[in-house]
């Protein structure tokens, strides 16, 4: 079969699954891992969640919903949305998906026309320039340092505008450096795109998951304009540590958010019926699960932090947000691809090449793992750093 179509050829796979799939594989055989390259919680889904899905199927919530999600839990998002992010949506403005992987695709598939260009600022998630491959858009990467914390400049941002600019995507917090965007940066990127009229994307999935002083800010409850442009993606899979669940959501102005519907009532008709009642509990059940779950990354966090700083020939900067760190390893002469399989094949420590995140001179570090795990894994990442 060689009439694969154009718009898919042009589309390379997820990196970031592929080395996880190595490792699972290498464990299933037995073979000790110690794995750093996960982008999931560790721990189960709290029990009352799994219970009120158990309970949906139990009462025989088995059948479609609407596209958009059953009512109760878009109502339950507006809420959310207005007290954890001072945003005002009405119910018919969120549209439940699978997962925010999906909700990020249906806004690009409703916003971009056969080449228009899409700012995505690199390290970026490994998904966004594909996504907008596959809506015929053209991604325009804007290389971050690691001096601005890994953020996009607003002078970066103007540069890299032409007249066929339509979006930008902000991940904040962002995977893979865990860089958290102030309320002013985000106001001075928002300046920007409203002058120009170009949409943006917020993708918020980590909001739940900030440390130290930072604070999570939605760009889109900055004013009244910037609510206007803005599309916001969350979802269930970080929080709630519920990544199989597959639910995730937009909240849109009126008009996007009637043709993000459209999309979805034509592709995954609805997100699963009894995870949209799990999700639902999510919001309405005790949050403490949130507070914990934030609290132990970030002892994680500063334990991988004072282990990193250590290291003598690569350099970090602490992340504010989410789990991960983005190692610069360049001064090891290691393409990150060659890097991280000799991590993994000879150290036995798996991590994610910084190319997938489209930055070749570092890897990506989770902390998604148990205390025992990292202190191995930042053993031996030391041994191959001292090595290297
Ligand atoms: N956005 C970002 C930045 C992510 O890291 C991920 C998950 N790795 C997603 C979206 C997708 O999340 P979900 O599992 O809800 O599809």
């Amino acid at each position: 079969m060689d009439s694969i179509s154009s718009r898919i050829a042009k589309v390379s796979q997820s990196l970031t699954q592929a080395i996880t799939a190595q490792a699972k594989a290498m464990l299933a055989k037995g073979e000790e891992v110690y794995a750093l390259a996960g982008g999931e919680p560790e721990v189960d889904t709290p029990d009352f969640i799994k219970e009120a899905a158990i309970q949906a199927l139990n009462d025989g919530r088995t059948k479609y919903t609407p596209a958009g999600g059953i009512p109760e839990l878009r109502e339950a998002l507006a809420v959310k949305l207005l007290i954890d992010n001072n945003l005002t949506y009405a119910a018919n403005q969120i549209c439940v998906t699978a997962g925010a992987k999906m909700a990020c695709f249906n806004a690009i598939l409703a916003l971009i026309e056969e080449g228009d260009e899409v700012i995505i600022p690199a390290p970026y998630w490994v998904s966004y320039p594909e996504m907008v491959r596959l809506a015929g858009g053209v991604p325009v990467i804007v290389d971050t340092k690691e001096s601005t914390g890994w953020k996009m400049t607003p002078e970066q941002f103007e540069e890299a505008m032409t007249p066929a600019t339509k979006m930008v995507i902000l991940n904040t917090p962002g995977n893979p450096t865990g860089a958290v965007y102030t309320a002013s940066e985000l106001r001075a990127l928002g300046d920007i795109a409203l002058e120009e009229e170009i949409v943006i994307l917020s993708d918020e999935i980590y909001e739940k998951l900030v440390y130290g002083e930072s604070k999570h800010v939605s760009i889109a409850s900055l004013s009244d304009e910037l609510y206007n442009l803005t599309v916001t993606v969350n979802g269930f899979s970080k929080a709630y540590s519920m990544t199989g669940w597959r639910v995730g959501y937009t909240a849109a102005p009126k008009p996007l958010a009637a043709a993000i519907e459209k999309i979805q009532s034509h592709t995954v008709s609805n997100a699963t019926t009894f995870a949209q009642y799990g999700a639902l509990a999510a919001l309405q059940g005790d949050q403490t699960f949130i507070e914990d779950l934030r609290g132990e990354y970030d002892v994680k966090r500063q334990f991988l932090f004072s282990r990193l700083k250590a290291i003598q020939n690569i350099r970090v900067i602490e992340p504010k947000g989410a789990f991960y760190f983005f190692v610069y390893t360049g001064n090891t002469g290691l393409k990150s691809l060659n890097l991280c399989d000799k991590l993994l094949s000879r150290y036995k420590v798996a991590a994610v090449p910084g190319i997938a995140f489209g930055y070749d001179e570092g890897v990506r570090l989770s902390y998604c793992a148990s205390l025992d795990i990292l202190n191995e894994g930042l053993t031996r990442f030391e041994q191959f750093c001292r090595e290297h």
